[in-house]
């Protein structure tokens, strides 16, 4: 392909809108125009690269039994009824693009297929002898985020590789798990990327598997917790450690205590001269039920200790035994609105008493409890009294009255420099990820809820065992040049780059140099290497700039030394340079790109 046909639009200046460097760069190098909030047009050098990607996924995928096929994108709403996710996806918060036909139907833009494909195994695999089966598509998803940003990093339109398997037991169902576990690693590899498998959070339904790949950098919007010793990796939502001890606080009768103002875990401790690790701190939520129910939360943690809300929305649902939509804090004009009395934020125990719920307008009227390890471990603790600007010290769990024991449940973060659990001795450290792949067993959640069945080798009808399995693709993209860039522009792993080399004529209007690039341009193409030639009436800067910033792997410059038959043979990855006779960089190109 010549340069001057490819329809190449460089930008010097940087983007204003594009904050990270990977969205800058492919915003600069002509890769991807920006379309609308979230939407982005893939212009051809980028659509290179994504049907490379998906080249390598295809093939991994196949490799590993995977059946390829094309769901629909438009979803009848009946089917997302039926799995109970309508309501959750579209309301509210929810991120289904959803709309009427003509006839007054409810339709779905499809953000993920569980739904689509468990009904059609249930209606296609009638028996155990056809399992199992693991069906995989490449297709945009949409999905109408709260807050696109970052490119394709989290678009509101994009590129998914979702796969579904199916299975007539859960033993079955592992087995395709670890060869998905290994068809990830290899992909990740194949594609030039670094990504950390953690540990991912599995939602409320517990006990399943899920493991998410990250590729580490700083501009992910995951943070990880990696142990020092490489064996544990957990997303910050699910990860656990040892919390540091607390300080302890000497025993002594309870003692109401003044704290005028000190609403906040740090006045309270600047003032009083107290460490953080002996007070509980109570925070006030609102989860929102599927139900359609609010159910104000009482969580209490120990004060040097922060709430982590994946957790927290896992222990209220499995309390609840139903989905929580969110869960929120409550503000003083939330209380007002509901026409409550007022409640003393900032000086809230763990024993507020249900009694100011009872005039709520939509709230359950009793609080649900929580407790984190950390707090309820303490022996001796500050809480506050329910009472604005008055705190209670030397408190132990039995000096409080509780209407009920309150649940024990994990519900803060791990935190680096806490030792590991699985060996103490190991602190965690903290790293950020972008999430390009997830792997889940889905156990029999959709199955039963979509009534798909099939039958077993003792002749019953039974739910299938599921498992799914996904890779944002446009964002593996992107994440690849956050991966793999420099000042000076991308810089393409060789599997996955749009072009595999580049011959740059200096100056074109030269007979000398524009008959030497066409005969390398012809010589490599018919080695069959994908090769661009920049044959553009451009200054020699101009193209080498665009070269660099475009992120080809292989160089050839043809400049004034090509009257001596002379080139230069650049490998983007370091800049290293080498001045060859012409025949000799063909041959070392040949030789770097086809061992
Ligand atoms: P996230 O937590 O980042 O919102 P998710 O867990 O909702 O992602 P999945 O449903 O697991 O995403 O989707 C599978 C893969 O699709 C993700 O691992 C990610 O790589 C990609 N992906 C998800 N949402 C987006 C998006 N808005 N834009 C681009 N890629 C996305
Ligand atoms: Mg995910």
């Amino acid at each position: 392909m010549r340069v001057s046909r490819l329809m190449l639009v460089t930008l010097r200046d940087v983007p204003a809108d594009a904050e990270i460097a990977s969205h800058q760069l492919l915003l600069r190098g002509g890769y991807i125009r920006r379309v609308g909030s979230g939407i982005y047009a893939y212009l051809p050098l980028m659509w290179k690269v994504l049907r490379r990607i998906t080249t390598i996924v295809r093939d991994e995928m196949d490799r590993s039994g995977g059946l390829e096929t094309l769901l629909p994108q438009l979803h009848p709403s009946e089917l997302w009824q039926r799995s109970g996710r309508w309501q959750g996806y579209t309301a509210g918060e929810g991120i289904m693009f959803h709309l009427e036909d003509r006839q007054g139907r409810e339709l779905g833009l499809g953000p993920t297929h569980e739904e689509v494909i468990t009904s059609l195994a249930g209606e296609l695999l009638r028996s155990y002898k056809q399992l199992p089966v693991n069906l995989y598509q490449i297709q945009t998803k949409f999905r109408d985020e709260i807050r696109p940003r970052f490119g394709l990093m989290r678009g509101r339109e994009f590129i998914m590789k979702d796969a579904y398997s199916f299975h007539s037991s859960e033993t079955d169902l592992q087995n395709t798990y670890v060869d998905m576990d290994q068809a990830y690693r290899r992909i990740f590899e194949r594609c030039g990327l670094e990504a950390v498998p953690v540990e991912a959070d599995s939602g409320a339904i517990g006990g399943a598997a899920s493991q998410e790949f990250m590729v580490t950098a700083e501009a992910g919007e995951d943070l990880i917790l990696i142990s020092e010793d490489g064996t544990y990796a957990a997303n910050q939502e699910k990860a656990v450690s040892q919390p540091h001890p607390p300080v302890p606080l000497e025993d002594a009768a309870v003692a109401v205590v003044a704290t005028p103002g000190q609403t906040s875990i740090e006045s309270l401790c600047t003032a009083q001269g107290w460490h953080p690790s002996q007070v509980v701190k109570v925070l006030l939520l609102l989860a929102r039920l599927d139900s359609g129910a609010e159910q104000p939360v009482l969580v209490s943690l120990r004060g040097d200790q922060e709430l982590n809300e994946v957790k927290l929305v896992n222990a209220v649902s499995r309390r609840l035994e139903t989905s929580v939509l969110d869960c929120r804090p409550i503000s003083a004009d939330d209380v007002m609105r509901q026409g409550l009395k007022s409640i003393p934020f900032g000086a809230i125990g763990p024993d507020l008493a249900d009694d100011g719920l009872k005039q709520a307008i939509s709230w359950t009227k009793s609080f649900l409890r929580l407790v984190d390890p950390t707090a309820s471990a303490l022996k001796r603790f500050i809480c506050g009294a329910n009472r604005p600007d008055v705190h209670r010290k030397g408190c132990s769990w039995n000096d409080l009255d509780l209407p009920e024991p309150p649940l024990t449940a994990d519900l803060r973060n791990a935190r680096a420099g806490e030792p590991c659990l699985h060996n103490p001795e190991v602190k965690l450290t903290e790293k950020r990820g972008i999430e390009v792949g997830h792997i889940f067993q889905l156990g029999r959640k959709y199955s039963q809820a979509l009534d798909s069945s099939f039958t077993n080798e003792a002749g019953q009808q039974e739910p299938f065992w599921m498992g799914c399995y996904g890779i944002g693709i446009s964002r593996l993209a992107q994440a690849a040049v956050e991966q793999h860039h420099d000042e000076a522009g991308i810089s393409w792993p060789a599997s996955i780059a749009p072009f595999e080399a580049i011959v740059v004529v200096a100056n074109i209007q030269d007979a000398t140099q524009a008959s030497l690039g066409e005969t390398l341009y012809e010589s490599l193409l018919k080695q069959g290497i994908d090769v661009l030639l920049d044959d553009r009436k451009e200054r020699a800067g101009v193209k080498f700039k665009d070269a660099d910033l475009i992120g080809i792997p292989w160089r050839i410059v043809v400049g004034r030394d090509a009257a001596e038959g002379m080139v230069e043979l650049v490998q983007r990855s370091d800049r290293s340079m080498r001045k060859l006779p012409h025949a000799e960089a063909l041959a070392a190109l040949s030789c770097a790109l086809r061992p």
